[in-house]
């Protein structure tokens, strides 16, 4: 059982704020992910909660139990990193044992629990090597077993899979939501990619510059973004933003005109997705010359420029056409959103 409350906790150096007034509890074995660009603060909160950093101001509480002045060993939580940091002298096995050692646990039980948890990750094969016999991959599936074999109440994982190669990557994706199912452990897992995000998480926090945007579920936030920011940050490809003036329901820019909006009248920023506009023969809300297009397999990506901005639809495979060729786009109204010009704010 781990419930980690994070009360108004803050990290400052000086007068730059890493990490401001995060503030959220995260329910006992639930898979929480914090997203967002490099530099937001997803490492310096991961890592507060793990004692490796002190908080400026607020409270880490572990069921219920305040834990801001425990010793990171006296924490209940196993940190997978990035870099795998693997014993380079020790085989898989000792590597995976090491932590056992370190806590003082039964020696008699430690063969039985490092050969669960290697067999958990598909390493049976491989205790006999050292790291530097390993491919990347098995190496970070090392330093997961590792963290495993310890049956802690928290996992904390720090873009676990970003030395990895892209195919690498979306299996061993997969393998740590098999294990997160299975372990049924609090995890919190960071990462700046939202794709891992989305696949992973039951909720996702998106981050900015310290100061936490969203909180939800994967679908909250893709179908109903708080703001531009969090819009522009899921999904692939990103959802498409113009700036624009809305007036009686008419929102207006360069080669655009869509009827039907809701909001209220002033600069907006209209956003929607690929997927919820499609390329017609004629009389669709956009109409402007091709940008460029780019062949995904199961469609056709078209690309136009509008008021700055980068508009993507996805078309039908097999459509055809130029560059500079004219299109028209129907856009569908359902499901438009509207942000505040200045703020980002959703608006509608
Ligand atoms: P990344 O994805 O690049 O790891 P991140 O979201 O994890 O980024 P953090 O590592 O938490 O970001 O850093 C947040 C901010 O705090 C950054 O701007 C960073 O430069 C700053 N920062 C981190 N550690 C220190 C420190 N010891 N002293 C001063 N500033 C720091």
């Amino acid at each position: 059982m781990a419930e980690i409350q994070l009360r108004n906790l803050s990290k400052r150096w000086g007068a730059f704020v890493g990490v401001d007034n995060f503030d959220l509890t995260i329910a006992d074995k639930e898979f929480l992910v914090l997203l967002g660009p490099s530099g937001c603060g997803k490492t310096t909160t991961m890592r507060m909660i793990a004692g490796l950093e002190d908080a400026t101001e607020g409270d880490i509480l572990v069921d219920g139990k305040r834990v801001n002045d425990l010793e990171p060993k006296d924490r209940d939580v196993a940190m997978v990193f990035q870099s795998y940091a693997l014993y380079p002298n020790m085989n898989v096995y000792d590597n995976i044992r090491f932590p056992l050692k370190v806590r003082g646990i039964d020696p008699s039980t430690h063969d039985e629990k490092v050969r669960r948890a290697s067999a958990m990750v598909e390493l049976d094969e491989f205790l006999h090597r050292k790291p530097a016999e390993l491919s990347g991959g098995q190496r970070q599936r090392v330093a997961l077993a590792r963290a495993i074999v310890r049956e802690p109440n928290v996992f904390l994982m720090d873009e676990p899979l970003s030395n990895l190669d892209a195919k690498l990557r979306v299996s061993t994706r997969a393998q740590i939501k098999n294990l997160s199912h299975e372990l049924a452990v609090t995890t919190i897992y960071v990462t700046h990619d939202q794709i891992e995000a989305m696949t992973l998480a039951d909720r996702v926090v998106v981050m900015k510059q310290g100061v936490v945007q969203q909180v939800g579920s994967p679908t909250d936030i893709y179908d109903a973004p708080a703001n531009a920011f969090v819009a522009s940050f899921i999904g692939s490809p990103a959802m498409n933003l113009v700036d624009g003036e809305l007036k009686d329901g008419v929102f207006r820019a360069k080669n655009t005109e869509i009827t039907g909006l809701s909001g209220p009248d002033g600069k907006v920023t209209l956003g929607f997705r690929a997927e919820d506009a499609n390329v017609v023969e004629s009389d669709g809300e956009i109409n402007a010359p091709i940008y460029t297009m780019e062949l995904l397999g199961d469609a056709t990506m078209v690309s136009v420029r509008i008021s700055g901005a980068l508009v993507s639809v996805k078309a039908d495979k097999l459509f055809r056409a130029e560059i500079d060729d004219a299109v028209s786009i129907q856009v569908h109204k359902d499901h438009c959103h509207l942000f505040d010009a200045e703020t980002g704010e959703r608006i509608g």
